[in-house]
């Protein structure tokens, strides 16, 4: 079924260029054979943007981006960049993309392809076949929220402060993402909070546990301790299918649990924010983990695979196109078995390049197709 949607392709510095280019055969392949075609547009973003406009994210790019369907990231970042001012810096163009854009729902998956399993620091029977995502809050709590501050005392000494606060629509519109992200994968959502010591965790559970009885029918609801989960992310974390938790606690568990899988560059994100009243579909940004990774830019060896899974994500949740995303992850999954980028390289694969890992996963794309 053809399809236009209008993606904003900002490829950024570094290897995030080389492994954008890559990205565009695969847009190329699903063009030519399942006749999707994207509306795509392309722009400048953190270095190259200040290189060419003085700013990490000019206002015409902000402008198109909020406009487009969604937006598909590569990497943002240099050594070049790193004497800037605060509000000139690279990574500053990607935090005013996810303010503006308010996309409060980051989604972080840790998958482990089964080529894969020895890369993890965990025992091979505890990662084998993972398949877990992490909800995080990424517009309140802790690093939003206010009061926040450093102050003079009248002891003279100094107090340093954040808040945790989320009120009832945070919690709800988050909890939303949530069951449908369940819905979409296995079924089962763990809210994660700390009721037990935090009053923000009181009504975080109370919010979500009713929103589950009014909204989650079909769902498997359970709510943790966020303590209790770290623990149970190195123990088994197999139990999990999607866990919701807020902003800090979010930020600690997401690396907890993409680093069960071991490597840097096979992580894909999405964020994505409040479902338009139309079409149903959320504003969403995707981009891999990874930085710009500047020790190795412009040698052609940077892994793709993050990028691929990043815009697999895209498919999923901004096209409703799960076919295809399923798709390019088995390509991954397939060409990983004999085809490795230095990064992730074991002993009996065949090493390569950008290219030459792309190739194994359009080759692995035809052989699936069929
Ligand atoms: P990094 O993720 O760029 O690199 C860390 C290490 O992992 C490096 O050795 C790098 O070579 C390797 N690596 C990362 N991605 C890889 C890939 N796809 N294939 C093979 N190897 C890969 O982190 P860093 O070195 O701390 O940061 C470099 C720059 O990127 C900095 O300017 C930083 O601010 C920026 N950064 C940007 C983002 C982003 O754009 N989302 C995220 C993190 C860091």
């Amino acid at each position: 079924m053809a399809s236009n949607r209008k993606i904003m392709v900002l490829p950024g510095d570094g290897i995030g260029t080389e492994i954008m280019k890559a990205n565009m055969r695969i847009i190329d392949w699903l063009a030519k054979y399942r006749s999707i075609d994207f509306d795509m547009q392309e722009g400048l973003v953190g270095g190259a943007a200040y290189d060419a406009h003085g700013t990490p994210l000019s206002d015409e790019t902000l402008a198109d981006s909020i406009a487009s369907d969604a937006v598909l990231f590569g990497a943002v970042g240099g050594p070049e960049y790193d004497d800037l001012a605060f509000e000139l810096k690279p990574e500053r163009g990607l935090l005013a993309l996810r303010k503006e854009m308010d996309l409060f729902a980051n989604l972080r998956p840790a998958m482990v392809f089964p080529a894969l399993v020895d890369a993890s620091t965990l025992k091979p029977e505890v990662v084998s076949g993972l398949d877990i995502m992490i909800l995080r809050e990424l517009c309140g709590g802790s690093y939003f929220a206010e009061p926040r501050g450093i102050e003079d005392q009248p002891d003279g000494t100094r107090k340093g402060f954040d808040t945790n606060a989320y009120t009832t629509p945070e919690i709800e519109r988050i909890g939303r993402v949530a069951l449908d992200l369940a819905r979409k994968r296995d079924g089962r959502l763990v809210s994660v909070e700390k009721a037990n010591v935090m009053h923000s965790g009181v009504l975080w559970r109370e919010v979500m546990t009713a929103l589950h009885a009014a909204e989650g029918e079909g769902i498997e609801y359970s709510n943790m301790y966020a303590d209790n989960c770290a623990m149970q992310l190195v123990r088994n974390p197999k139990q999990f299918d999607v866990i919701v938790t807020d902003n800090l606690f979010g930020d600690l568990l997401s690396d907890c649990a993409a680093m069960l899988t071991g490597s840097l560059g096979m992580l894909p994100s999405a964020s994505l924010g409040a479902p338009d009243p139309e079409t149903g579909l959320p504003k969403a940004m995707y981009e891999p983990v990874h930085g710009s990774a500047p020790d190795i830019a412009g040698q052609g060896i940077a892994n793709p695979l993050a990028q691929f899974m990043s815009f697999a994500m895209m498919l999923r949740y901004s096209f409703n196109q799960g076919d295809e995303a399923d798709l390019l992850e088995n390509a991954v999954a397939t060409a990983l078995k004999t085809t490795r980028t230095g990064d992730i390289m074991t002993p009996g694969c065949t090493q390569t390049g950008t290219d030459g890992m792309t190739e194994a996963v359009l080759n692995a794309m035809d052989q699936l197709a069929r």
